[in-house]
C-alpha cells in the first residue's frame, strides 16, 4: 500500500464545515483514518442545541440556512434530512442597506456601478454564481428542517459515527501545531500526528511551527450571547425568524415554537456580542422586552421569563495569520468559516457532489 492510501487526516474542531469536509473525504476515501477535534464534549460548533423546559431538543446557536437549492437537495437525499419552506419567511428589519461602492462623488460611483453590472459582481457576490441573489433579486424561499437545525447536524454526525474511518476526539483543545515530516497536533498534554490536517478560519491555534519559522495567530474572541425566553401564550405577529439590523443590543429573535410542534412558546433572543460585557443580565432582558414590544411582537399582557442563556464564544484569526496560513504548507489546509449553505454549496461543488 502507497502512502496516498493510508493518509491519517486531523480537523481542528467538528463545527458544519469540518463535519462536512471530512464526510466527503471519508465517503471517498475509505481507507483514509480522519480523526475529528473538539474542545467541546459535542458536534456542530456554532450549530449548538440544548434542551426546553419540556424536554425538546431545540436550535441555539444558527438559525437559518440561505437560498441554495442545490444543497437543499444534496441535504434530503444524501444525509435524509427531509427540508420544509421556512414559513413566513425570514425577515431582515432594519434601515441600513450597504451599496457596494463608494458614494463620496458621481463619477467613482458610475464607475463602480458600471464594473459591478460588467463583472456580474454586486459587492463580493457574483450574481451569476451565487444562489442568494437568486434569492434576493426573485424572493425564492429558503427551507429549513421540520424541528430546526438539530435534525441536519445529528444526521451528518451520525453519518460519520457509523463510518469505520472516523474517530471523534471531544472535549480536547489543540494549542499548536508543528509541521515537519508530519504535521503535529498539541493539547496541553499530548500530541498527534497525521498526514495533513484541516483546520477553519475559527480554529482557535496559539501558535504554528514549521522549520524553525513560526505563526502566532492571535484569535479574536467574540461572545455571542443567546437567551431562551418562554412566554405565557403566543407571539402576536407569525414569525420565524428576525434579524435586527439597526439595534445595538438585539441581533435576531426566533420563534423555536415550530420546533417543539407549538406545544411551548419559546424564542431565542441574541444579543450582540458587545454589550454583554457592559451590561448587566437584568439590564439586557428589560432592553429585549422593550424592543419586542416595540415590534408588537408581545404587549403588556405578556408574561416573558428567561429560561436560560447559552455563551458561545468564536475565535475569529486574523487576515494575516489566515494568508500566512494558506502559504504555508499544503498539507494545512485552512477551510473558510462560512454561512453554512454557502459552505456547503462551494465545497460540494469543488468536490463534483453537486
Ligand atoms: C452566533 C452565530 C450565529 C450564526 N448564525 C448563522 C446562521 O443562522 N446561518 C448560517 O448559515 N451561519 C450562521 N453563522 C455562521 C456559522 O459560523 C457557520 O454557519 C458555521 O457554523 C461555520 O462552521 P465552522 O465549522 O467553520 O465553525 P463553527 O460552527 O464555529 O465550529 C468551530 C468548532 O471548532 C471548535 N474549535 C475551535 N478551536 C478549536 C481548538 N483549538 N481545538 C479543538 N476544537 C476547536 C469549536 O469548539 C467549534 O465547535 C453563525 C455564527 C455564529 C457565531
Amino acid at each position: 500500500m502507497d502512502n496516498q492510501n493510508e493518509q491519517q487526516i486531523g480537523f481542528i474542531g467538528s463545527g458544519p464545515i469540518s463535519l462536512i469536509k471530512a464526510y466527503l473525504l471519508a465517503k471517498k476515501n475509505p481507507q483514509f483514518k480522519l480523526t475529528i477535534f473538539d474542545l467541546h464534549n459535542r458536534f456542530g460548533g456554532a450549530w449548538y442545541s440544548d434542551y426546553s423546559p419540556k424536554g425538546h431538543e431545540i436550535e441555539c446557536g444558527c438559525h437559518i440556512m440561505s437560498y441554495c437549492p442545490e444543497v437543499e437537495n444534496y441535504i434530503e437525499e444524501e444525509l435524509g434530512v427531509k427540508m420544509y419552506p421556512f414559513n413566513p419567511a425570514p425577515i431582515f428589519v432594519g434601515k441600513s442597506i450597504k451599496l457596494p461602492y463608494p458614494t463620496k462623488n458621481l463619477i467613482d460611483s458610475y464607475k463602480y456601478i458600471s464594473k459591478n453590472l460588467l463583472t456580474l459582481r454586486w459587492g463580493n457576490l457574483n450574481i451569476s454564481d451565487n444562489p442568494a441573489i437568486h434569492a434576493k433579486l426573485f424572493g425564492k424561499k429558503n427551507k429549513y428542517p421540520k424541528t430546526g437545525s438539530p435534525e441536519l447536524i445529528h444526521a451528518l454526525a451520525n453519518k460519520l459515527k457509523e463510518a469505520p474511518n472516523v474517530t471523534f476526539k471531544n472535549g480536547l483543545e489543540i494549542e499548536s501545531i508543528l509541521i515537519d515530516d508530519k504535521v503535529t497536533l498539541k493539547t496541553d498534554s499530548e500530541a498527534f500526528s497525521f498526514d495533513s490536517v484541516y483546520l477553519t478560519s475559527v480554529s482557535k491555534i496559539q501558535t504554528i511551527h514549521k522549520n524553525g519559522q513560526s505563526i502566532t495567530v492571535k484569535p479574536k474572541q467574540v461572545d455571542y450571547i443567546h437567551y431562551l425566553l418562554e412566554l405565557n401564550k403566543p407571539l402576536n405577529k407569525k414569525m420565524t425568524y428576525w434579524r435586527i439590523m439597526d439595534d445595538e443590543v438585539v441581533h435576531r429573535y426566533t420563534d423555536i415554537s415550530y420546533q417543539c410542534h407549538h406545544e411551548e412558546n419559546l424564542v431565542l433572543a441574541g444579543i450582540k456580542p458587545d454589550p454583554f460585557h457592559s451590561k448587566s443580565e437584568e439590564e439586557l432582558l428589560s432592553h429585549v422586552i422593550n424592543h419586542m414590544k416595540g415590534l408588537k411582537l408581545i404587549d403588556d399582557s405578556h408574561q416573558i421569563e428567561l429560561i436560560k442563556t447559552h455563551l458561545f464564544p468564536t475565535y475569529y484569526s486574523d487576515k494575516t495569520a489566515r494568508e500566512e496560513i494558506a502559504k504555508l504548507d499544503d498539507r494545512l489546509q485552512l477551510l473558510h468559516s462560512t454561512d453554512l449553505m454557502y459552505g456547503m454549496y462551494y465545497m460540494l461543488k469543488e468536490e463534483g457532489e453537486i
